[in-house]
């Protein structure tokens, strides 16, 4: 048997080191920062005990952008926003059944920073009328993503900072000791509802300050000292 047509190119994030992350799937968590979560009209859980089931969505891979690329601003939007997020690299599959947090950060192999690009206005379309978020969050070029770092060479995960600066100006800031599910919850949370597998990515959510891209803006997005991404939205 042949194919119709030859098969899409698997996309693939480079890894410093010279290496390549084949990508799989790319899982992305709603409302992980309670400054976030407010910004946008919900209620931030007080504790741990009360922050309820995380809200996840999907990207497609192919929706994935490496390297300091372009990006032409997307169709079908008038309000394409930024939201700098922690990229969580998946190098091994989970074994079968529920992943407990204490074995879950023992599959990650990298770590990045990313962008989970937003058709606002269409996903604040959808919400008022309880619709999948698929049009405002998984179009194409919505997943810019920085070159990887391996997970051996990140100490301290936790007191790293994220930012996203816009034509110089920081536009949103916050440490990854404030995520409402930090990365082993993350991961046990989502083996409870898929089967994840190496070359998954995870974006973790994003703190306060989500704001419009327009064209002509640059953006820089950091994970600490560790990791950068760079870009330009064009018309
Ligand atoms: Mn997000």
């Amino acid at each position: 048997m042949t194919d119709l047509f030859p098969a899409a190119p698997v996309p693939r994030v480079p890894v410093q080191g010279g290496r390549t992350f084949p990508v799989r799937r790319i899982y992305c968590v709603g409302r992980n920062f309670a400054d976030h979560a407010r910004e946008m009209g919900a209620t931030a859980p007080a504790s741990k005990a009360e922050r309820g089931n995380p809200v996840f969505f999907l990207k497609p891979a192919d929706a994935i952008v490496t390297g300091d690329a372009d990006l032409p601003y997307p169709p079908g939007t008038r309000d394409l926003h930024h939201e700098v997020e922690l990229v969580v690299a998946i190098g091994h599959d989970a074994p079968a059944g529920v992943l407990p947090r204490d074995a879950a950060l023992a599959l990650i192999v990298a770590y990045g920073v990313g962008l989970d690009l937003t058709r606002r206005d269409l996903q604040a379309a959808a919400k008022a009328r309880g619709l999948p978020w698929d049009t405002g969050k998984a179009f194409d070029r919505s997943a810019p993503v920085s070159t990887l770092v391996p997970a051996a060479q990140v100490q301290g995960l936790d007191d790293l900072m994220l930012a996203l600066q816009v034509n110089g100006e920081v536009r949103q800031q916050g440490s990854l000791r404030d995520l409402i599910w930090d990365v082993a919850d993350i991961l046990h949370e989502l083996s409870l509802l898929f089967e994840l597998r190496a070359g998954d990515l995870v974006f973790m959510g994003t703190p306060a300050g989500v704001g419009p891209l327009v064209a002509g803006d640059e953006f820089v997005a950091s994970l600490g000292d560790i990791a950068v991404l760079r870009g330009r939205i064009t018309p």
